[in-house]
Parts: structure tokens; sequence; C-alpha cells
């Protein structure tokens, strides 16, 4: 038997057929013109004839005598929209060079700390999600001058997240709908997500975003200096590649389950070397071979329901790291399901957990908070509140500042 792929024919359809390979060999001949039909085919398999437009679909069933199936490529069921290349977008807004070293630096730190060589904490602190540039560089502002008075215990790092993962459909961000019209516009949010992280690290401030489009990354990357792997992709193949591959420490949160297999699962397969499908700066298909990231460690969120700062819980993922043969540095979100969306509850949750850390418990290395100007959260609409969160709710500024500096 033969596996033998050949354009022939005037039918629109696919045929699959199971055939000899000397029978193979003949249709081949007569389809293409080649003297021989390929050869190191696997027995047993089948002929696939395509006609026209070269469309061979390999996912077909082959335990089929003989099928017609029309062939539909994916690309007809989308529109596309040609976007600048992370080259060109790059060289229309570039980083200073005082810039890239000040990224390289902030890495270096927030590496150290995880470590448990830095013994300060590291606090990945923001809003969820910025909707609003001008309210954000004013958090920046407010974020840079409390970072620097606290410097001696804290790394702080804001969070400048341009990417919602949603549970089901919502808005996801600047990059992909600035506007929030819901049209989506990634050509303008590409340009005001960059433009934006260039103003914030233009202030001196470490950032951090949480990754959800490895090929978002690739126009943004240079100016983060810490990423999160959200609560719903820890588990995806695709972002443990890309974390693989990223020059920058990463927490992955554990799953929005409560679990932590699928952290320590995660951050054992991203220390490896992957080889994957992928998008060069110039915008051309690329086998990309990643180099495995050292410097990832796990983020604790709570999940469903159940919260996962206490020392109890804390010390079972220890355990767990532990067994899997990994870092024990720990992040704590008092977000999120350990707040169970209560803004107000991160308060408790951060004194807490800093208690634990000054009574002795050393893995704990960061805490992330949710904070913007105003305290909450409000729905979208036509009239909103500055500075306020329409994601998950948040600390005001003055709640933000009281707490930072009473830990
Ligand atoms: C977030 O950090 O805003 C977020 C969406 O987190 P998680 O993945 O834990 O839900
Ligand atoms: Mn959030």
């Amino acid at each position: 038997m033969a596996f033998i792929l050949a354009r022939a024919g005037a039918a629109h359809s696919i045929f699959i057929e199971r055939i000899t390979r000397k029978a193979a060999r003949q249709k081949t001949q007569a389809a293409t013109g080649l003297e021989k039909a390929p050869t190191g085919s696997p027995a047993g398999a089948f002929l696939i004839l395509t006609q026209g437009n070269g469309n061979t679909d390999m996912n077909m069933p082959l335990n089929t005598e003989l099928m017609h199936q029309e062939a539909e490529s994916p690309t007809a069921h989308r529109q596309e929209m040609l976007l600048p290349t992370p080259a060109e977008l790059k060289q229309q807004m570039p980083a200073a060079d005082s810039v890239i070293q000040q990224v390289r630096v902030h890495r270096q730190a927030i590496r150290s700390i995880l470590r448990g060589e830095d013994a300060r904490t590291l606090i990945v602190m923001g809003p969820c999600s910025i909707h609003d540039e001008v309210a954000a560089l004013e958090y920046g502002e407010k974020l840079k001058v409390l970072a620097d008075a606290v410097s001696d215990r804290f790394l702080i790092v804001m969070r400048a997240y341009l990417e919602k993962p949603r549970t089901t459909v919502g808005w996801k961000g600047l990059l992909y709908d600035p506007e929030r019209t819901g049209a989506g516009n990634l050509n303008e949010g590409l340009l005001r997500s960059r433009r934006l992280l260039l103003n914030l690290a233009a202030m001196g401030l470490p950032l951090a975003t949480e990754a959800l489009s490895p090929l978002a990354m690739d126009y943004l990357g240079d100016l983060v200096s810490w990423t999160a792997i959200g609560a719903r992709t820890t588990e995806s193949q695709v972002h443990r590649e890309m974390v693989s591959g990223l020059p920058m420490p990463t927490g992955f949160k554990n799953g929005t389950d409560g679990g932590i297999a699928v952290a320590t699962n995660a951050m054992k397969s991203a220390s490896h070397s992957h080889h994957h499908l992928g998008v060069s700066a110039n915008g051309a298909p690329v086998m990309i071979t990643t180099r495995g990231n050292a410097d990832t460690h796990l983020v604790l969120r709570g999940g469903r329901g159940i919260t996962n700062y206490d020392a109890g819980s804390i010390e079972r993922a220890v355990g767990a790291l532990e067994e899997a043969g990994l870092g024990t540095a720990i992040m704590v979100d008092c977000s999120h399901d350990n707040a169970c969306k209560k803004a107000e509850r991160q308060l408790d949750i951060a004194r807490e957990v800093m208690a634990q850390r000054h009574a002795g418990n050393h893995h704990i290395r960061g805490l992330m908070l949710e904070s913007f100007l105003e305290p909450g959260r409000q729905d979208d609409g036509e009239e909103l509140r500055y500075g306020c969160s329409i994601t998950d709710p948040c600390l005001g500024w003055a709640q933000t500042e009281a707490l930072i500096r009473s830990l």
C-alpha cells in the first residue's frame, strides 16, 4: 500500500482511496507526469487527489474507503487586515538605549528577588486593565513617587495590562479595541500600547503585562520586565512555548479551579527548549527554537471560591514545587479569586501574607495587587468615572498608598 498525494482530474472534490503502491505510482504518473511516485511512503495509506486550488486537506478521516468532501480553507472564514511587522513598529517607535538598559536592570533586579539574592519583596501592582492612557500615566506618576519612597523594602512593578483574557466574551484590552466600540482596531491598539509603555518606561518604572498573544509580545516585550501567564492560559502549550523563549521573569498563575499542578507543569515545560511555529520580527513564518526560561515562578490567585494565600495553602504549594524539582519562589495575587473579586479584601490579604513573610516564610517573594486611581469598578459606557477600572475592581490610590507604606 502507498500514501500518495497528487493533483489530478477536473473534479473539485478530494478523493481518498485505498490503493496499492503500484496503482499509486501509475496514478501519480498520469496526474503529474512524474516518472516515479514519491518513495518512503508509509504503507496502508491513501491517495488524496485535489484539483485546481491545490488545497489538500490532511485532516480528513483516514478510515473511509472513498470520500467526497468540499475542501475549505480556514482563511475562507475570516477577514485579514495587514499590520505593521514588529520590526516596523519598533522602527517607528524605538526604545532609547537608556530604556533598553533600564529594562535589563529591572529584569535582573526582579530575578534577584525571585532567586532569594535580594531580600526585598516584589510588588506587581496597577489596574486590572488600562482603558484610558491619561489615567494610566497619572497612576504611573504617583506610583513612581511611592516606589522610590519604599525602594529599600519593595521593588514595585506597574501592571500595564493591555490584553485581557475573558471567560467568555467582552472587551479584550487596549491592544485589541482601543476605542471600545467592539469593532476592534489592532493597528491603532498596537501603536497606542507601545506609546503608552514607552511613556511609562520613561518615568523609570519597571512594567508588567499579561502575555496573551505570543505575536503581541514581539511588538511590546522589549519594554516589559515581568510577565504573567493568566489562569486561563497556564495550561496552554502555546503559552508555555512562548515563555520558554521570553527574556524576562514570568509568573504562571494557578488554574481557575485553584489547582497548581497546571502551573508546576507549565514551569517545567517552559524551562525546556522548544521548537514552535511563529512569525519573525519581519513578518515571515519561521520555526522558532527557544532556550528555556529559568526564571519562572508560581502565582497563587485562588480559584473557584477557594482562597490559597493562607499559611497552609502556601506550604502545600511549596511542597508541590519541591516535589516537582522546581524553585519555590511564590507570589501571592491578593486579588481575583483570593479576594473573591472584592477589592478591599486585598488590604487584609496583603497584610496577612506579609506577616507570614516577616515571620520567616522566605518562599514568599512577591505580591500582586489590583489598584487604580479610584476604588471599585464600573461597567463600560457613556459616562465613565475617570481613573476607575472597567474590568476587575481595584483599590483606589489613597488605600493603595496607605497599604504599601504600612506593610
Ligand atoms: C488579571 O491579572 O487581571 C487576571 C485576569 O488574572 P487571572 O488570570 O488570575 O484571572
Ligand atoms: Mn484582573
